[in-house]
């Protein structure tokens, strides 16, 4: 699914409106019923059916027919136009640049506000990839709806915004934290490589030790990042890490918190010995080495994302956990990049063509004038 943000700026406000009833209907309708989106959008009859065929046109909503009546869906697309009509709007994003990663379930763009400053987009895509890789008789999984997967989406946008936020305020080396809408979170550009595209240091000890503090450090906050790999850090030229990717993070509360704490270690502790020959004996234990000084996780939950949000997505997370360790027992090779299978999937790869420009030239890849799209609608 790619993002076409050049319909941004040939679709007519009666587009959007029909397109925000859809959105609206999706709320308690799987498939919303075209009478139902007349009805919201306040559009006449004959001028709906218009619209609807020119949204569908652009795979902004699809047709569904099932057996009780026929009706449309939002699709990514859809979404998508939403939430970057709703970032143009705020002036968070006013062109889209290159993709610059695509991860299991998110992609990854540059973008620029009107002053020309880059950012980093990221969209959630929750569900692209279980519809392919669903097993046995999930049936939680397989009977989503399109709608579900966008709600998902959204929880996961907003979980990352709220633990991206908190951290940043808190000093953490993040990026900055700048808008959220829907699926989609628009957050500081990081210039810097992923840790997995490093082979040379001068001091491997040194780094380890930085980012086992920072694992310390998270969890004497009351947080554990539960993907701390060479994929979610990313180090800067002064040899400092940045972390990123906070949709799965849990609070040193949480009843797996000892496993998660300690798999974020033993990540850490494998790639060091097998990319640069690296071990120490030198590694923190929950119990013995954090002891809880703030409660950053408290924070989170006061900042609008609920218990209950928190729930919903983690049972989602859970189940895709246990199907990619059943996918992964089929496929247990030891990949290039050194990733020992777990996380391979949500290992972003930088698209094919930055990253060699990315490599040469020594920065992160940028918005290129041609790529460049205007956003600007009014
Ligand atoms: P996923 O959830 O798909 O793993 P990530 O948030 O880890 O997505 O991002 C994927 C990749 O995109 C990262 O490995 C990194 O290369 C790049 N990236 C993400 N956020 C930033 C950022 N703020 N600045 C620079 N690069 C980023
Ligand atoms: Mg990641």
């Amino acid at each position: 699914m790619k993002l076409d943000p050049k319909l941004l700026r040939y679709l007519t406000s009666d587009d959007f409106r029909v397109l925000t009833a859809a959105e609206m209907g999706t709320r308690n309708h799987e498939v919303v019923p075209t009478s139902l989106i007349a009805s919201i959008a306040q559009l006449r009859q004959a001028g709906i059916h218009k619209v609807i065929s020119t949204l569908a046109k652009n795979n902004l909503i699809a047709r569904v027919q099932n057996s009780k009546y026929d009706g449309y869906r939002l699709t990514y697309g859809g979404y998508d136009y939403l939430a970057l009509k709703t970032l143009s709007k705020r002036g968070s994003v006013y062109s889209v640049g290159n993709q610059i990663g695509v991860g299991k379930e998110s992609d990854i763009y540059i973008v620029a506000d009107e002053e020309g400053n880059q950012r980093v987009l990221k969209i959630q895509r929750l569900g692209r990839n279980s519809f392919r890789t669903i097993k046995s008789n999930r049936d939680y999984l397989r009977h989503r709806q399109t709608g579900s997967w966008l709600y998902m989406s959204r929880l996961a946008a907003m979980k990352e915004f709220a633990f991206m936020k908190v951290l940043y305020e808190n000093g953490f080396p993040v990026p900055e934290p700048i808008d959220q809408s829907r699926h989609c979170v628009v957050m500081g550009l990081i210039d810097a490589y992923p840790l997995c595209q490093i082979r040379d240091i001068e001091d491997p000890g040194a780094l380890y030790s930085k980012l086992m503090d920072l694992i310390v450090r998270l969890a004497c906050s009351g947080l554990i990042h539960g993907d701390f790999n060479e994929f979610n850090l990313l180090i800067r030229n002064d040899d400092e890490p940045v972390l990123i990717d906070f949709p799965q993070m849990v609070s040193t509360s949480h009843r797996n918190a000892e496993m998660y704490f300690n798999r974020d270690v033993e990540c850490i502790r494998t790639f060091f010995r097998r990319r640069f020959g690296y071990e120490s004996k030198l590694y923190p234990r929950f119990h013995r080495d954090t002891q809880r000084e703030f409660s950053l996780d408290v924070q989170v939950s006061a900042s609008g994302f609920t218990r209950k949000n928190q729930e919903e997505l983690e049972q989602y997370q859970e189940l895709v956990a246990t199907m990619d360790a059943e996918a992964s027992e089929d496929d247990s090779d030891y990949d290039e990049d050194g990733s020992d299978g777990r996380d391979s999937g949500s290992a972003a790869k930088i698209a094919a063509g930055d990253e060699s420009e990315s490599k040469e030239h020594g920065v992160a890849p940028s918005l290129s004038g041609d790529m460049a799209r205007d956003l600007s609608v009014e």
